[in-house]
């Protein structure tokens, strides 16, 4: 079991890191998040063990006994989609929200945020494929959202999110990713926050290497390197 985690966080690193080459990118510019909502506690508390310390889950109900047990020992990512009344539940616990897609969302997690004398970092989830099925919100209302988040102190805007719709062709994803960095750029070019905007939370098992090619700063992994149980 564990010689078989090993052997595919190995694999990962390798091909990321040959990304990284290839696209003359520093590797310590890419985070791995390893995304263990297919996989048991005991699966989660290995893959922490072996050097992954940056776990990405997206409901509250499912990660709950995993964070009890292993809280200290990694970062937590709240990648999925966030009911308000989960707010309360993961503002504190998680270190970083990559589904920020709604004002009424903001607006809890600021007072929150405030609750607890914390400020939260979140990524601002855009839908560019334009699928239906997807959440996030229109690149168009990326701008006039901004200016509502700047008047939120206690949240930062540390980057923006997407999904690419699955591709059978990986590359047939990079028009998505290509698309989420030209708005993270142009968000920079209207100066709404007195921050730069860095990051860029893109790319999965399917795709991830186009991702880290079109700049991402995170990749969200699940089946790839922990597997599915
Ligand atoms: C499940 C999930 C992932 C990981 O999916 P894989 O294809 O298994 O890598 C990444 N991001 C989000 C938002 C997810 O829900």
């Amino acid at each position: 079991m564990e010689e078989q985690l090993r052997a595919r966080i190995d694999a990962v690193e390798a091909r990321v890191q040959a990304t990284c080459r290839r696209a003359g990118r520093d590797r310590s510019e890419v985070g791995i998040i390893a995304v263990t909502k297919y996989v048991s506690l005991e699966t989660t508390g290995q893959a922490i063990r072996l050097g992954l310390k940056h776990i990405g889950e997206n409901r509250w109900q499912d990660v709950q006994p995993k964070w009890e047990a292993f809280a200290e020992e990694a970062t937590w990512h709240f990648i999925g989609h966030l009911q308000t009344n989960k707010v309360k539940d993961v503002v504190g616990k998680f270190a970083y929200i990559h589904s920020l897609d709604r004002l009424s969302l903001a607006k809890e997690i600021e007072k929150k945020a405030v609750a607890l004398g914390i400020t939260v970092p979140c990524f601002i989830q855009l839908n560019i494929s334009g699928e239906e099925t997807k959440y996030g919100m229109p690149a168009e209302q990326l701008f006039e959202f901004a200016r509502q988040i700047a008047a939120l102190p206690h949240l930062r805007v540390e980057g923006l999110m997407t999904m690419a719709p699955y591709e059978a062709e990986p590359e047939a994803t990079r028009p998505v990713f290509r698309e989420l960095r030209e708005w993270r750029d142009r968000l920079n070019g209207e100066a709404i926050f007195a921050y730069e905007v860095g990051g860029l939370s893109m790319g999965m098992s399917n795709d991830f290497e186009v991702a880290i090619e079109e700049g991402a700063t995170w990749v969200r992994l699940g089946s790839v390197l922990v597997g599915k149980e």
